[in-house]
């Protein structure tokens, strides 16, 4: 009996032996086979997932362009745009930061975009609306910050004559901004601050530009709140800018994208 079941023993420790090898081996055809796969096939589905990988999400379907202009307001020694308080602040400085972000973020999307400014110049205001125009872009978002004895919060202009995709456009930038976290959503506005609304009167970038296109007033540059959510949230809130002009593109029937991600 003792040497039976000594037998039995060494007969499935032999058996354990034969079946790991067996599992190895099999692994290593499976990972040969695909390795193979991947070395032949030169997949443009893996490049893509590579690509969406390192940039967090490419959600513009491919084969589809859209050209997006970001206008930073101001720039430039002549031309520093609204001051805070204290005069320490420059509302051009803060309108480039913004830009800047939108564009990476917008660029992560699978956008294209152009820049009227990409650092601190003077840009002509007639010229800016030209650039966009020019290259036949597809949507302009100019960005400001506002300035008031009192006031604060964050509104978003469009021409007087409420075009329907431009008034689409700047509700979706706002409400996306309002999820992030503002201080008040100041609505949708029509025509150009100060004046009248049955003046007829336009900013410029909104009169002048052929395609969609509205100015983000991204909080008052002279209240201490806004500029608080404003330096902590820069990130989010161009992120959130970002996602809602694509989302725009697409309900404007410019672009298709390969999934809902720009929910936001
Ligand atoms: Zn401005």
């Amino acid at each position: 009996m003792e040497k039976q079941n000594k037998n039995t023993f060494i007969y499935w420790d032999r058996v354990f032996i034969a079946l790991c090898i067996f599992v190895l081996i099999i692994i290593f055809i499976i990972m040969g086979i695909r390795g193979l796969i991947s070395i032949f096939s030169g997949d443009k589905q893996d490049k893509k997932n590579v690509q969406a990988v390192k940039t967090g999400a490419e959600v513009i379907s491919e084969g589809q362009e859209l050209l997006v202009c970001i206008d930073a307001g101001h720039g430039g020694k002549g031309d520093c745009g609204a001051l805070s308080g204290d005069e320490s602040r420059f509302e051009s400085n803060d309108d480039l930061n913004m830009a800047l972000a939108v564009e990476k973020h917008l660029k992560e999307l699978g956008a294209d975009v152009l820049m009227t400014r990409n650092k601190d110049t003077y840009v002509e205001l007639y010229q800016r609306p030209e650039i966009a125009n020019d290259a036949d872009a597809d949507l302009y978002v100019s960005l400001h910050r506002n300035s008031a004895d009192t006031g604060q919060g964050v509104e978003v202009w469009v021409n007087y004559d409420a075009p329907d995709d431009d008034t689409l456009l700047a509700k979706n930038i706002l409400e996306g901004l309002d999820r992030v976290g503002i201080s008040q959503n100041r609505g949708v506005q029509y025509g150009y601050q100060g004046y009248d609304p049955t003046a007829k009167v336009n900013y410029v970038v909104n009169e002048k530009s052929n395609m969609p296109s509205c100015l983000v007033e991204l909080g008052f540059i002279t209240d201490d709140e806004d500029n608080k959510l404003f330096d902590e949230n820069l990130d989010a809130y161009a992120k959130s800018i970002a996602k809602s002009i694509v989302k725009t593109a697409e309900e404007l029937n410019i672009i298709e994208i390969s999934n809902k991600a720009v929910e936001n």
